[in-house]
């Protein structure tokens, strides 16, 4: 649907809007050279270019946004709204359509509202992680947050776009509770309870009066989110930890078939991921440090490898939250679930208030995973394609050699995760590549291609993908010949008529793109 050059009416429309947002935000929040253009693409990219924006704004307020839609509706521009743009792996600042405008609302860091008996926040869309870790922390908060494994992100633009991290609220899209949204059109609303005027109960009760949209702001192009407020767990007064480790690739099924029971009748407190050693081994350093060849890593050097750094082909960690009685319950019961499957006695590791808070398992940002992207040294970079499967060992050992397969057809490393919920799992794999290799250059939109075919044709969706890969997942969505694919175009057309708002986000066109 999108043409390869940028489209010289929407360039023309973008020179005009420039100008004019001058006027309104002043010379130096408006960025339109070319080394604003090349810091606003997609820095993991093998051609930035692909989806070069024409510029970007930085708002500071909802007023200033309501205004940068205006002149768009105006001079017929495209916006690209980012929160803090780290959306690493799935586009970064980039917008699916080259030549849109980044909208950048990184300044708004407001963090509008801790509520600490009920437990909730509610933050600007500029809020990241660590702002907010930090916060908490100064007010001696006794409140947790989930983050995800690189939290360089903003905790809005991460729960919008369904991103997730390995503790109990770990499904961040679902801890959203009553967003503020300026629609393309610049009228402004507030979802669920926040309907009404001075409702006292906006951020905590999820299912108020009607249909509820929170939800339709989420992965989608239909309004700009200003304000979320998102669920923060109670801190725990102690928790406890498994390690467990599978010697073999192919004991990933098995090791589905432990977990997902234990997830669905309540006995783990989050989805427990299974981590394949050379995702593990690319967090330590790059490839070379174990094997400076050509081709796929041999196996006797995975061996080494997984025998240096104390780890099985797929590693996973077991956190439990809670009163230690209960937790130690829990654990207790998983032990003796799981032990039949292990060799060695399981242990735990026991944390409690009070110990260094480093060892808690809570939700501590950092950024120690964005060393993947070193693996094969240069300049590096990684995709990521990210099914969902059911919690079930046959059919995850079948996704497992599928993209295996493909992972070796291509001569790129295997690195996958099964995060293991009580019915589904979610399967991020990592592509990791050095971007300037003119083959992987090659062999890398190939693997995306048949990686998102082959799970298409075996009835698995992707949850989230990369703006170069946004219609070819829409496209998977096709029950009645493409009936979702319809309904989310009239409600597009509808709710944003001259077609401004992140045109082909997830797939979606408005109609002014759609006959191109
Ligand atoms: P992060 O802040 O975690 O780095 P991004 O800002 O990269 O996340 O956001 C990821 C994607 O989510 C963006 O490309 C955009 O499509 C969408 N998005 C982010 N923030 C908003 C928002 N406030 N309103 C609507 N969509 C948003």
């Amino acid at each position: 649907m999108q043409a390869s050059s940028p489209d010289p009416m929407l360039k023309r429309a973008a020179a005009r809007f420039l100008d004019r947002a001058v006027k309104i935000l002043g010379a130096d929040r408006v960025f339109a050279q070319d080394e604003d253009r090349a810091a606003y693409s997609d820095v993991m990219a093998f051609d930035p270019g692909q989806h070069a924006p024409s510029g970007a704004v930085a708002v500071e307020t909802v007023e200033e946004i309501q205004a940068m839609l205006r002149i768009a509706n105006e001079c017929g521009a495209a916006l690209w709204p980012i929160s803090r743009g780290k959306n690493f792996g799935y586009g970064g600042t980039a917008p699916a359509l080259r030549g849109a405008i980044v909208l950048d609302m990184s300044r708004m860091k407001r963090i509008l509202e801790i509520d600490e008996k009920r437990g909730f926040c509610v933050v600007e869309p500029g809020v990241g992680f660590f702002d907010l870790f930090d916060r908490l922390e100064a007010t001696g908060s006794k409140l947790w947050m989930s983050v995800p494994g690189n939290a360089w992100g903003s905790v809005a633009g991460n729960a919008l776009e369904r991103g997730a991290g390995p503790q109990p609220y770990g499904d961040h899209g679902a801890q959203i509770c009553g967003v503020e949204v300026v629609l393309p059109d610049g009228s402004l609303l507030r979802t669920g309870a926040g309907a009404m005027a001075g409702s006292k109960t906006w951020h905590i009760a999820r299912n108020a009066y009607g249909p509820g949209w929170d939800q339709m702001f989420c992965q989608s192009n239909f309004g700009i989110v200003t304000k979320l407020g998102l669920w923060l767990m109670p801190a725990p007064e102690a928790t406890m930890t498994i390690h467990l480790s599978l010697p073999e690739a192919e004991d990933l099924g098995r090791g589905v078939d432990m977990l997902y029971p234990l997830r669905q009748r309540g006995l783990l407190d989050h989805d427990p991921a299974w981590v394949s050693y050379v995702g593990i081994a690319s967090y330590v350093g790059p490839r070379a440090q174990w094997y400076r060849g050509g081709g796929l890593l041999p196996d006797d050097v995975g061996r080494r490898i997984r025998k240096e750094l104390g780890i099985g082909w797929w590693n996973a960690e077991l956190n439990f939250y809670g009163p230690e009685p209960v937790i130690a319950a829990k654990v207790a019961v998983v032990k003796a679930a799981l032990q039949p499957h292990f060799p060695d006695p399981i242990t735990h590791t026991i944390w409690r208030q009070g110990d260094p808070f480093a060892a808690s398992k809570a939700g501590i940002p950092g950024t120690r995973d964005m060393a993947m992207i070193g693996w094969y040294g240069g300049r590096g970079g990684h995709i990521g394609f990210s099914p969902l499967l059911p919690a079930d060992g046959a059919q995850a050992d079948a996704q497992l050699a599928r993209t295996r397969r493909r992972y070796a057809e291509a001569g790129i490393d295997y690195y996958g995760a099964f995060a293991v919920g009580g019915r589904t799992i979610t399967n991020i794999n990592e592509i990791l590549y050095d971007r300037d290799n003119p083959a992987m250059a090659k062999a890398v939109p190939a693997l995306m291609s048949s990686l998102i075919g082959d799970a298409a044709a075996a009835g698995y969706c992707e949850y989230r993908t990369h703006i170069d890969h946004m219609d070819r997942v829409a496209a998977t969505f096709d029950y009645g010949d493409h009936a979702m694919r319809r309904l989310n175009g009239r409600l597009k057309d509808m709710l944003d008529p001259n077609g401004i708002l992140a045109p082909g986000k997830q797939g979606i066109w408005p109609k002014r793109f759609r006959s191109a």
